[in-house]
Formats: structure tokens, C-alpha cells, sequence
């Protein structure tokens, strides 16, 4: 089976290199023009002229689509290539997926709703994005339905990975370099490992690949939640615990109102994740055991 990957160094699209391997021959690209066995492609998405070109010459059985544009503050300014990245982007892979009678595998994003109330999202919940980029990822999802393509959405929440920077690290870094933090403590949400995000796509790929019944919109996240204060308390005690020298004294809760942002941030993150767990016979482990496993890769180098 031929897999095109797009996306294939960000957090998830690096843990798909690896997590599609066993499916089949996966042709990964980023945006920059690399040499393929079907030669010099780029998968920019912001060039949907070229971008098409790729997936022609691919003619992949499964696009899987791991780029975005996820700079959620600077999405409010640069509209434009946010807009073409997330949305008409997807669309070109949608309409290529349909020609070519492919799967198209797409995530998106908890931002497609208002971030009201306490009860986790599901699938069917009236939509209501708070900011640029979830109307542009919420796009993106209506422009792959409208296409008629088999597809499988993942909408997931706080992503992080063990590979660069992310949330845990900065607040170990940062609890070794001040006395007083200052968190974000009334978002809830569910820290989720880009590792999990990559494998439950393979799974779910390969269930749906022999019952197309199962394409949809699903969403994807541990289990459990939390505040990005209590992420943090957490994360500096798991630190400290295993013998890091900290100097923070004091994790400080703060409200959203007290950390002003270009872009607007859901309160509400929670996802239900009963149709995906249900459709495909999945686990999801508590999101403690992803972000405690990160942490020991980083702490033990
Ligand atoms: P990253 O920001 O880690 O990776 C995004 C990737 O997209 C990068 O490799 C980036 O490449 C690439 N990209 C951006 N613009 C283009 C372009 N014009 N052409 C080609 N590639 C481009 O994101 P994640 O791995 O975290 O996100 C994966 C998916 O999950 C996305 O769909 C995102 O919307 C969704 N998501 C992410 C969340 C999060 O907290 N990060 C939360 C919820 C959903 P480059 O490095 O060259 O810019």
C-alpha cells in the first residue's frame, strides 16, 4: 500500500514516519522539494497547485495529512495563508482522495467549538469556533465531508510531543530558573501525546480501511482532564520527585482574563471520546502516563 504523508516534521506528523511504516511505503514531505521514487515533490501547503502534483504523482491508496497552520495567535493576522493552509489545502486533498477512491486522514481541533460549559464535546455538538484558526480547521473538516472522500477527522487537544519543546519541558525549564510561576487555571482540557494521536490513526486506519463505514469525524484524547496550572504542578512535582533541582517555590493559578492573547482560547476543551472508543475497540490511557513518559526521556538525558 502507498501512503502519502504530508507534514512529516511536525509533533504528529513525525510519530506518523513512524507509526505508518508498518502499513506500508510511506512517501513523507514537508514543504520544502525532495527527491521521491516519483520524483522532485513538495507537499507546500500553500501551494495547492503544487500540492495536487504531489498527490497525482503519489496516486497514494491513503493521504495522510499532518500539516497546519498552527500558529493560533498569528493565525488572527496572517488570514490569508492560515486560511489557504488549513482550509483549501484540505480541500485539494479531499477532491485527490475522492479521485483517486483514497482514505484521506486529517486532524482537527477541540478550537471548532466555544469552549462553553463543563460537559466534553461531542461529535454532533453545534459548532462555534473562538478564534481564526478553528474556523479555518473547521473549514477545512466541512470542505473534506463536502468532497465525498473517505476520510477519517481526528479532533484532538493540547498536543504535545517528546520530540522539541512543549508545555512540560517549559515549565521544568522554568521552575529552575524562577521562585513564582504564574498559570493558566480556569482551561480545562487533556494533554495529549502526539505518539497516541499517530498510533490510534494507524489503528483506526486499518479497521476503516476494510469497512468504510467507519469514516467520520472522531475525537481523540486521553483520558481524564486538567488545567494547564494543574499540568504544570503536576509536571514540576514528577521534576522534582525524580531529583531535578528546582527553584520554584510558588505555581501561581491565573485567569484567562490575566493572560491576554491575540486569539481567543476555549475554556472548555474536554472531548467525548465514546464514538471513537466504541467504532474501533479502543483504550485511551489516562494522559498522566504519556506526559510522565516524555518527561523520563527528557529528565534522563
Ligand atoms: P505542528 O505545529 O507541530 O506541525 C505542523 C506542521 O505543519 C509543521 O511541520 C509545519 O512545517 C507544517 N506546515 C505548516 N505550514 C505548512 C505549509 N504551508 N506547507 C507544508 N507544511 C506546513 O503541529 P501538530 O503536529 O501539533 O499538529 C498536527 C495536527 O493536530 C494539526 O492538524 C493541528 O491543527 C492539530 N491540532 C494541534 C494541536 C496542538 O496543540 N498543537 C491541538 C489540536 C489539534 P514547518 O515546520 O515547515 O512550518
Amino acid at each position: 500500500m502507498k501512503i502519502l504523508l504530508l507534514g512529516k516534521n511536525g509533533q504528529v506528523g513525525w510519530e506518523l514516519q513512524r507509526a505508518l511504516s508498518v502499513l506500508g511505503d510511506v512517501v513523507a514531505l514537508d514543504r520544502h522539494p525532495a527527491s521521491t521514487p516519483y520524483g522532485e515533490l513538495k507537499g507546500d501547503l500553500s501551494d495547492l497547485d503544487s500540492l495536487r502534483a504531489a498527490i497525482s504523482a503519489v496516486s497514494p491508496q491513503v493521504i495522510v495529512n499532518a500539516a497546519a497552520y498552527t500558529a493560533v495567535d498569528k493565525a488572527e493576522s496572517e488570514r490569508e495563508t492560515a486560511h489557504i493552509v488549513n482550509a483549501l489545502a484540505s480541500q485539494v486533498m479531499a477532491e485527490e482522495a475522492k479521485r483517486l477512491d483514497a482514505w484521506l486522514v486529517h486532524y482537527s481541533t477541540d478550537y471548532v467549538f466555544d469552549g462553553t460549559g463543563t460537559t466534553p464535546w461531542s461529535e454532533t455538538d453545534s459548532v462555534a469556533p473562538v478564534n481564526y484558526y478553528g474556523a479555518t480547521k473547521l473549514e477545512g473538516e466541512r470542505l473534506i465531508q463536502a468532497s465525498g472522500c473517505k476520510h477519517l477527522i481526528f479532533r484532538t487537544s493540547w498536543v504535545y510531543a517528546a520530540r522539541g519543546n512543549n508545555f512540560a519541558k517549559t515549565m521544568v525549564r522554568l521552575a529552575k530558573e524562577r521562585q513564582t510561576l504564574n498559570v493558566i487555571a480556569d482551561q480545562v482540557g487533556v494533554p495529549t501525546g502526539a505518539d497516541l494521536l499517530a498510533d490510534v490513526a494507524v489503528l483506526a486506519l486499518q479497521q476503516a480501511l476494510h469497512n468504510p463505514d467507519l469514516a467520520g469525524v472522531y475525537h481523540l484524547a486521553p483520558s481524564g482532564e486538567t488545567t494547564w496550572h494543574a499540568y504544570a504542578s503536576y509536571v514540576i512535582e514528577f521534576a522534582r520527585s525524580h531529583g531535578e533541582d528546582l527553584m520554584v517555590e510558588a505555581v501561581n493559578p491565573i485567569a484567562t482574563t490575566e493572560y491576554p492573547t491575540p486569539a481567543s482560547r476555549p475554556l472548555n476543551s474536554r472531548l467525548d471520546t465514546a464514538k471513537l472508543r466504541n467504532s474501533f475497540t479502543l483504550h485511551l490511557p489516562d494522559w498522566q502516563s504519556g506526559v510522565t513518559r516524555m518527561l523520563m526521556e527528557d529528565l534522563n538525558k
